[in-house]
């Protein structure tokens, strides 16, 4: 994918806050510290559009962005981080669940999951909820470079089984060696019917 501009366009908590649906819309979802900023900065060819939060769990808004002037792109804060407060984590569940369920242009969901951890119940909840509401989800496993390829399909297998997926249907990646950049972005532009 070829990035002509990448562009932060606000944060928000409510619908109210949203930008118009003007563009079709990727999500990006997952634990606290899976890599989500290095993904999206990876994707966009970009150092730092998403900060890469030093603290875990700080980022506690939606924060929007456009790709190209025609895609939007969506950092959903982060969850499970243990040492947020518990009053601020019970605002979390809501406020990722009335985005998913009231965003009309939103295409599909990156779910992003560490290659080392087995999946939990904040991952299995969610692919449940975006298959039962009908929302594309595109499951990727994150630091694939901590392992060797052979390890890589291996990991792959587990995780796949453990959420009864076909292991090709997870999209092996890396912020650092970029494996997977092109799966991730084929998905996005199949989803948004974009670029091809
Ligand atoms: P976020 O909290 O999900 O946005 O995660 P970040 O993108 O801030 O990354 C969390 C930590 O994981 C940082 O120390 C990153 O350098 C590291 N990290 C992210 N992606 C990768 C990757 O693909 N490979 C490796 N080895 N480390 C990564």
């Amino acid at each position: 994918m070829n990035i002509s501009s990448a562009d932060f366009v606000i944060s928000a908590v409510k619908p109210a806050g949203y930008p118009p649906p003007e563009f079709p819309e990727i999500a990006f979802a997952g634990r606290s510290n899976v890599g989500k900023s290095s993904l999206i900065n990876t994707l966009v060819n970009r150092k730092s559009l998403v900060k890469t939060s030093r603290t875990p769990g700080r980022t506690q808004l939606i924060n929007f962005f456009l790709i190209n002037k025609a895609i939007s792109f969506v950092d959903l804060p982060g969850y499970g981080y243990a040492k947020v407060p518990e009053a601020v984590r019970k605002t979390w569940g809501p406020m990722i669940e009335t985005y998913l369920s009231t965003r009309d242009c939103l295409r599909g969901v990156v779910v992003l999951m560490d290659l080392r951890r087995d999946p939990g119940a904040e991952e299995v909840n969610l692919l449940d909820w975006l298959q039962l509401h009908q929302v594309p989800a595109v499951p990727v496993l994150t630091k694939a470079d901590k392992f060797t390829r052979i390890k890589q399909q291996l990991r792959r297998q587990l995780i796949a089984e453990a959420l009864g997926m076909a292991p090709e249907g997870l999209v092996l990646f890396s912020a650092k060696s970029r494996l997977g950049k092109d799966a991730v972005w084929g998905r996005i532009e199949e989803l948004c019917q974009y670029g091809k």
